[in-house]
């Protein structure tokens, strides 16, 4: 009986994921930017990775959803791998309680892919996120709320849903999320695929 119920769980969290990669490839395929940045892979695998939970689901629960995708998120929330990059003596520890992401496809995500690598990444209302960069290139795809998005050589620029911003290899930038919470899907292509995000002590 337990075994049974373990398979109908892994079934139900498999559905939420396809139908939350089903929404993002409609976004992916609907978007110029997204298009043009990465085709949409060939060599997904749903992969049944192990839930982690981070403070912010429950924030991101209660949040009315937008569109299908924002849904097919919060849907999926609940089985979600969740990460955090950064540890409490560089963001703080307010930071790590609304802030969280999980990895939809790529190398280690919830859909093995040797060829793209895809994020869905969420952040509270209120918080800043300080200069950091990364070796890969970077697009940024905000599905809902808004955020201002600096970036070293580049204007300052404040985003909502269906907007979009490229950060290329190792250039410098903050985000804040002053007037709504956001999430975002972000696009990595290219060299340090594998890497992650470090804080730019340099200009702290
Ligand atoms: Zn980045």
């Amino acid at each position: 009986m337990a075994e049974r119920m373990t398979e109908v769980g892994r079934n139900v969290r498999q559905q939420a994921f396809e139908a939350l990669l089903a929404e993002a490839r409609v976004i992916h395929e609907r978007s110029p930017e997204l298009r043009k940045f990465a085709d949409w892979p060939c060599d997904l695998r749903y992969v049944d990775l192990e839930p982690a939970y981070v403070p912010a689901v429950r924030q991101l629960s209660l949040w009315s959803p937008v569109c299908s995708f924002h849904a097919a998120i919060q849907a999926v929330a609940p089985y979600g791998d969740w990460k955090r990059t950064y540890g409490e003596e560089e963001v703080g520890y307010g930071f790590l309680q609304d802030y969280g992401y999980i990895e939809l496809f790529g190398p280690t995500g919830h859909f093995h892919s040797r060829t793209a690598r895809a994020y869905i990444a969420y952040w509270g209302r209120g918080l800043y996120y300080p200069s950091h960069r990364h070796e890969a290139e970077e697009l940024y795809f905000v599905i809902s709320g808004s955020g201002t998005f600096e970036a070293e050589g580049l204007d300052t620029v404040r985003l909502g849903p269906g907007q979009t911003r490229l950060h290329s290899p190792n250039q410098s930038h903050a985000m804040t999320f002053k007037d709504s919470p956001i999430l975002t899907y972000i696009l990595w292509r290219g060299e340090g695929i594998d890497g992650i995000p470090v804080m730019d002590k340099s200009r702290s």
